[in-house]
């Protein structure tokens, strides 16, 4: 068996332009969506993905504004700053680029945000809405593997979930919008025993521990979907070749560059699974792309009137 690829790229461009639409109509309505980012310091993979988030505002339409506080920013002044965005009513979504520098209290500034602004949906207000099933801004990249899911029309009620790892940002809300959805879910951790066996039983298995190549393939139930969404950079070059054994083109890439992307399922996985996605090009596009979404959502939300809010009719879930 080869399992389905569920192309992330794909969707990414579906629901930009769904966005655009909806962007053009609230914008001849008087309200632009807006989206500040605040960058702390000079941290340069921050930089990178925030960079890549403005880039996505200007494609879809949306204005955009950056900030960067120094390195040296104190708590206080953090929350200042965070407190002038929760006043500007140009600004729909507030995005705190994480990691915070040392002597910054992180939960403070997150919590700081309000929560119809708080795009990134790690507000506690945001994630009690989503453990009551009330709805509000939800996680980017659990609501992007539940786009991959709806979009493949891959059937999620009554299916036997399991969720591996339990992050705030990724397996707990993972888990529980697959258990809106009438899943039945497993939440598995470093603590928990027999994963092979509990992974052999899951229709359906979303992997976020963050370690390359660890969920072996013959762990998966043939034709069980996988949602990979573990993001890791592989630079030994023994460790290459356990993932790429059948790969021979991935890893000639590998040995040219020294360095390659893998997700948290073995690559072999595609011979026992039915739909699966790859890394990269599978999850990692969905996390900006629900930003944008929970951006535009929340304009809507908080500046549209109704009538405007009943002439946008996009497919996504909100
Ligand atoms: P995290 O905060 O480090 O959490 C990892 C989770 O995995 C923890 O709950 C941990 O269990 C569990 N775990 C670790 N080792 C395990 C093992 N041997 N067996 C079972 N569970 C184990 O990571 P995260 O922020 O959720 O991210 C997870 C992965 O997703 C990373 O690779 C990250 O780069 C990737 N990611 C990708 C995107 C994207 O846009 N594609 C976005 C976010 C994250 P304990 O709780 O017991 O420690």
């Amino acid at each position: 068996m080869t399992a389905r690829i569920l192309d992330g790229t794909k969707i990414r461009d579906q629901i930009f332009s769904e966005l655009k639409d909806e962007v053009r109509l609230l914008t001849a309505a008087g309200v632009r969506p807006g989206l500040a980012a605040v960058l702390v310091g000079e941290n340069s993979a921050s930089q990178l993905y925030v960079k890549s988030k403005i880039a996505a505002c200007e494609e879809i339409g949306l204005a955009s504004a950056l900030l960067t506080p120094p390195a040296t920013v104190s708590t206080l002044d953090l929350l200042a700053v965070v407190e002038d965005l929760n006043r500007d009513n140009d600004v729909d979504g507030i995005l705190v680029q994480l990691p915070l520098p040392p002597q910054v209290d992180t939960k403070r500034i997150l919590e700081a945000v309000d929560p119809a602004k708080d795009v990134d949906g790690f507000h506690p207000v945001n994630l009690g809405k989503l453990v009551s099933g009330r709805p509000g801004l939800v996680a980017c990249t659990p609501a992007g593997c539940m786009e991959i899911l709806r979009r493949n029309e891959i059937k999620i009620e009554g299916a036997n979930a399991v969720v591996l790892g339990r992050s705030d940002i990724v397996g707990k809300p993972m888990a529980l919008l697959l258990m809106h959805a009438n899943a039945t879910v497993t939440i598995c951790h470093s603590k928990t025993q027999h994963l092979p066996e509990v992974v052999r039983r899951a229709d359906m298995v979303v992997a976020a521990m963050g370690k390359a190549g660890f969920v072996e393939p013959d762990w998966i139930k043939t034709g069980a979907s996988v949602i990979d969404v573990g993001t890791n950079r592989v630079t030994d070059a023994s460790e290459a070749e356990r993932l790429f054994r059948n790969f021979p083109e991935r890893l000639a890439k590998f040995r040219a560059k020294g360095t390659a992307l893998v997700g948290d399922v073995h690559p072999d996985a595609v011979n026992f699974a039915g739909a699966l996605t790859p890394v990269p090009g599978g999850v990692g596009p969905m996390t900006i792309t629900m930003l944008m979404s929970n951006t535009v959502k929340a304009a809507r939300l908080r500046r549209a009137s109704p009538r405007v809010s009943a002439t946008q009719s996009t497919a996504i879930a909100r």
